[in-house]
This record gives C-alpha cells, sequence and structure tokens, in this order.
C-alpha cells in the first residue's frame, strides 16, 4: 500500500503521567476504508492514546500525521476540523437538547465556526446551518424519526447510537469509537457491529477499541493488543487473538 492510503500514522507516541507510563512507545499506520482495532485489558492504555490523538493530552513524545501530515501540536479544536471525530467511553450528550440538537453541535464541530458559542447565540441558526449534515448523520445510523426526542428518554443503546451519529455529522474522514458497546447487551452489541461495518462499506475509516474479543475478530480489518502500555501483538484479529502473550494478558495464564 502506497503512504497516500495512511490516514492516521503514529510513531513511538508515549504518554507518561508522572511516573505513569499510561503509552509507552506505540507506533501503527491506519490504511484509509478499513477498521483498524486496539484491544487490552482495562488500564492497559487504550483511552489514552485516542486522548493523544484527539489532542486531549499531551504526547510526551512521538509524531502523528493525518493524511501524511503532523498535527502532535495542533488543539482538539483544531483537530476536529482537520476530519478525525470520536465517541467517549461514557455517553456525554446534552440532557436538555433533543437528538436534533445534540447531533447539530457535532456537525459544527467539524464546521469552521460554532459548536457551543453558536448554541448559546441560538439554535435555530445552527439547526438551519446543519440541518442536511444531521438529517444525513440519523439517516445513516438508523435514528430517522427519533429528532424531537431527549437523549435520556431513549435506551442505552440508542443513546450510544446518537453519540456515533453526532461524530458522523462532522463528516470525519477518521473515526475514533472508544468501547461503543461498552454497557450493551448482546443484540444492541450486533446492532453497533452492523452499523460500523456499514459505515465501513460507505469508506469511513475506523479506529475501534474494545474488551470484547469476539466482536473485535468478527469487525476489524487489523487488530493490535496493548497492555500496560505497550504493543503486545500486531496483525490479522483472528491471530492476535490467539497469541499467548495476548491469551495471558487477557486470561492471566
Ligand atoms: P484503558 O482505556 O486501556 O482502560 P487508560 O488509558 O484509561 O486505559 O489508562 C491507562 C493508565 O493510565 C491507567 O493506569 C490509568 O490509571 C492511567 N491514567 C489515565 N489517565 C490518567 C491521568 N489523567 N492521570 C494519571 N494517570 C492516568
Ligand atoms: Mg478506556
Amino acid at each position: 500500500e502506497s503512504t497516500t492510503d495512511v490516514v492516521l500514522g503514529i510513531d513511538d507516541v508515549a504518554v507518561h503521567y508522572g511516573g505513569i507510563k499510561a503509552v509507552d512507545g506505540i507506533s501503527f499506520d491506519i490504511t484509509r476504508g478499513k477498521i483498524f482495532g486496539i484491544l487490552g485489558p482495562n488500564g492497559s492504555g487504550k483511552s489514552t492514546l485516542l486522548a493523544a490523538v484527539t489532542r486531549l493530552t499531551p504526547l510526551t513524545r512521538g509524531t502523528l500525521t493525518f493524511e501524511g501530515e503532523p498535527f502532535a501540536k495542533v488543539s482538539a479544536q483544531k483537530v476536529a476540523k482537520l476530519g478525525i471525530a470520536r465517541t467517549f467511553q461514557t455517553v456525554r450528550l446534552l440532557p436538555d437538547l433533543t437528538v436534533r440538537e445534540n447531533v447539530a453541535l457535532g456537525a459544527d464541530l467539524g464546521a469552521e465556526q460554532g459548536g457551543m458559542r453558536e448554541l448559546l447565540l441560538g439554535r435555530k441558526a445552527l439547526l438551519n446551518r446543519s440541518r442536511d449534515a444531521v438529517a444525513e448523520a440519523l439517516e445513516r445510523t438508523g435514528l430517522t424519526g427519533l429528532e424531537d426526542i431527549r437523549p435520556g428518554e431513549l435506551s442505552y443503546g440508542l443513546q450510544r447510537r446518537v453519540e456515533i451519529a453526532r461524530a458522523i455529522a462532522m463528516s470525519p474522514r477518521l473515526l475514533l469509537l472508544d468501547e461503543p458497546t461498552a454497557g450493551m447487551n448482546k443484540s444492541e452489541r450486533e446492532d453497533v457491529t452492523s452499523l460500523l461495518k456499514k459505515l465501513r462499506e460507505e469508506g469511513l475509516t475506523q479506529l475501534l477499541v474494545e474488551h470484547d474479543v469476539q466482536m473485535m475478530v468478527d469487525t476489524c480489518d487489523t487488530l493490535i493488543a496493548m497492555n500496560f502500555g505497550v504493543l503486545i501483538a500486531q496483525g490479522k484479529p483472528q491471530d492476535v487473538v490467539r497469541e499467548p502473550s495476548v491469551q495471558e494478558a487477557y486470561l492471566g495464564k
């Protein structure tokens, strides 16, 4: 594959919090149109790595490139405008806003200006400006018809889906998903898996962090496993999960 096919390049990235080496020298490339997975037990540094990529935490060392351009010094706000969207490990919807308004805020994160400031100035302008992006995001995530509902009235599974819609609404070229199926039942998890696969068919490159081994094997094109901030295995998902180091990290063997 040529370098132009690399959407996200991570090279020797480390994030240390005092003496804690949360992430300690991770390198990988994510190819366009693929789902790249990160598997690892609690505390292995997965969320910290996503925070480094979205510039929410400073790097101790290493380089980040997006479509060939270094961006390790770019602010979190500018990362969204570059075309990198994310969902968080816990639901972060605004409870007093409707589904439409929550998703519209996402659309605005990718726009030149707006976001919370626009919301304070008036919801109407925000909703008008982002109408098409919001409608498309809701359609792509199977949420059409729920526009006027508040998140608290939706099932947990649907709330998480709204979060994905909010990220999609900014038309990202890379979507980072931090445990999108955490706390879900089996059928909700399967719904998310099919949604992510559908988004891949539509061309969306994804970085997926999950606990669920079977889901990762079913969903990802490439998988890495992390433990204690370092990469312990990398390759085809079905091979990675069989590696003794990965089995040991998971099962304590
Ligand atoms: P994971 O997402 O894989 O469960 P995290 O990235 O959340 O792991 O955490 C990795 C390690 O870094 C853990 O030991 C965690 O306690 C530590 N850590 C994460 N964020 C901070 C922080 N802001 N300050 C200090 N330590 C942190
Ligand atoms: Mg985490």
